[in-house]
């Protein structure tokens, strides 16, 4: 599968890297082929559709396409893991067979709004809501900064359905939203710092009528699913931003070794340029340590919610980290884009960002180490 990703990064992606960075368009020709080559479905069911391996060997895909173009990771990572985390989870056998086949071939793009423009991470002040009426539920307000907009055939909606509990976040539900449902306008794609090609934007809904069965897992508990299911989004975080990582001090090596100081190559001329390189693959290397043995806690079982957490959070440092001192070997090229090494640099800031804040989540972990569970009642 390794071999399989690094094949595709060499052909497919790296020819066109820079480019999707420059257009900010959606390499919709790119996630297909991650759907023919199995990329969209690597720990799902087999009897959904996906290759039911496990998170390691995800992990070790997502690193591959990191190191070339992290924002189809993020593409992938909304669809797959955010949407398709839920789905496996949540879905009944009708809605399981109905869209996870179609998510894991890539038939289907998905998408998955959970923040709202009001309050924050905590959705307790979310206002989006749904209200039963027969066998509908009318829902109204919108969803803020979500990916694959446009792009995507299916949204999965987080919504309120009755008053959040602040401490359980009981209150708000999941809904399965097909692209032409009535009431459902998609927005403009955002300019972002970081991630071009990833479709980020509004979407609202206004008197969306969405049949009962839509609805994905229990009524108001959908939260719980969600600590779990951000866990598998956060884990992928960590190869993520090991991937751009390494990237980035690869850039750097070779140019230090390439650009003439005095002479001889900056590497041997500057004492400091070296030791910012060592520096800079000890993070990876402690990074990759990381990654690998808290992918392996999860294949056995024992992953802990902070742990994921945790991952999300050091990939983001390692890769904005090391991507900023990678900027400064190269100096004023560093700072052109063409040159190819400052994207890594804006990715690393946005994946401090997007999905969850660091802070956000060290504000969860906190909690736990301080209580040992999630939700708190
Ligand atoms: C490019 C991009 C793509 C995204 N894609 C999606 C998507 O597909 N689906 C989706 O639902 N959302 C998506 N998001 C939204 C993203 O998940 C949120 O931006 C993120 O969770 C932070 O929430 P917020 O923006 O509401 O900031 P807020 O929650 O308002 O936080 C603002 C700041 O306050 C601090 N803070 C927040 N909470 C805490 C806390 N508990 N403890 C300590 N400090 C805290 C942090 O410094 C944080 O940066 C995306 C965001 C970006 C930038």
């Amino acid at each position: 599968m390794v071999n399989t990703a690094k094949k595709f990064v060499e052909k497919e992606v790296a020819p066109v890297a820079l480019q999707v960075d420059e257009t900010g368009e959606f390499p919709g020709q790119l996630f297909k082929r991650a759907g023919e080559l199995g990329f969209l479905g690597i720990t799902m069911p087999e009897q959904y559709g996906g290759l039911g391996l496990d998170f390691t060997t995800a992990a070790l895909i997502y690193e591959e396409i990191a190191k070339s173009l992290p924002v189809l990771t993020v593409n992938m990572g909304a669809h797959a893991e955010l949407a398709g985390g839920l789905l496996n989870m949540l879905g009944t056998p009708e809605q399981k067979e109905k869209y996870l086949t179609k998510l894991c071939s890539g038939e289907y793009i998905f998408a998955c709004g959970s923040t709202g423009p009001e309050g924050g991470d905590n959705h307790v002040e979310h206002a989006a809501n749904a209200v039963l009426d027969g066998d509908e539920y009318v829902i109204n307000g919108n969803k803020v900064l979500v990916s694959n907009i446009g792009v995507a055939d299916v949204y999965i909606i987080f919504i309120k359905t009755s008053e959040v509990d602040p401490i359980t976040r009981d209150g708000i539900s999941a809904f399965i939203v097909d692209k032409n449902t009535s009431g459902l306008t998609i927005g403009s794609y955002e300019r972002k710092l970081g991630w071009h090609g990833s479709a980020t934007g509004t979407i609202s809904f206004s008197d969306m009528r969405i049949p009962k069965d839509h609805l994905l897992g229990p009524e108001g508990k959908c939260m719980q699913a969600t600590a779990v299911s951000c866990t598998n989004e956060f884990l992928i975080c960590g190869p993520v931003g090991l991937g751009m990582a390494e990237a980035a001090y690869q850039m750097a090596f070779d140019y230090s070794m390439s650009r003439i100081q005095h002479g001889v190559p900056m590497y041997d001329r500057f004492q400091v340029t070296k030791f910012k390189l060592v520096k800079m693959r000890t993070m990876i290397e402690e990074l990759r340590a990381f990654v690998y043995g808290t992918l392996a806690d999860k294949d056995a079982g024992n992953l802990e919610l902070c742990e994921g957490r945790m991952l999300k959070i050091r990939g983001a440092e390692v890769a904005e980290e090391v991507a900023r001192e990678a900027i400064q070997i190269y100096g004023g090229v560093g700072c052109i884009d063409e040159t190819g090494v400052e994207r890594f640099w804006r990715d690393a800031k946005v994946l401090a960002i997007g999905g969850a804040s660091i802070e956000a989540l060290q504000d969860f972990i906190g909690t736990m180490m301080r209580y040992g569970k999630y939700p708190l009642a």
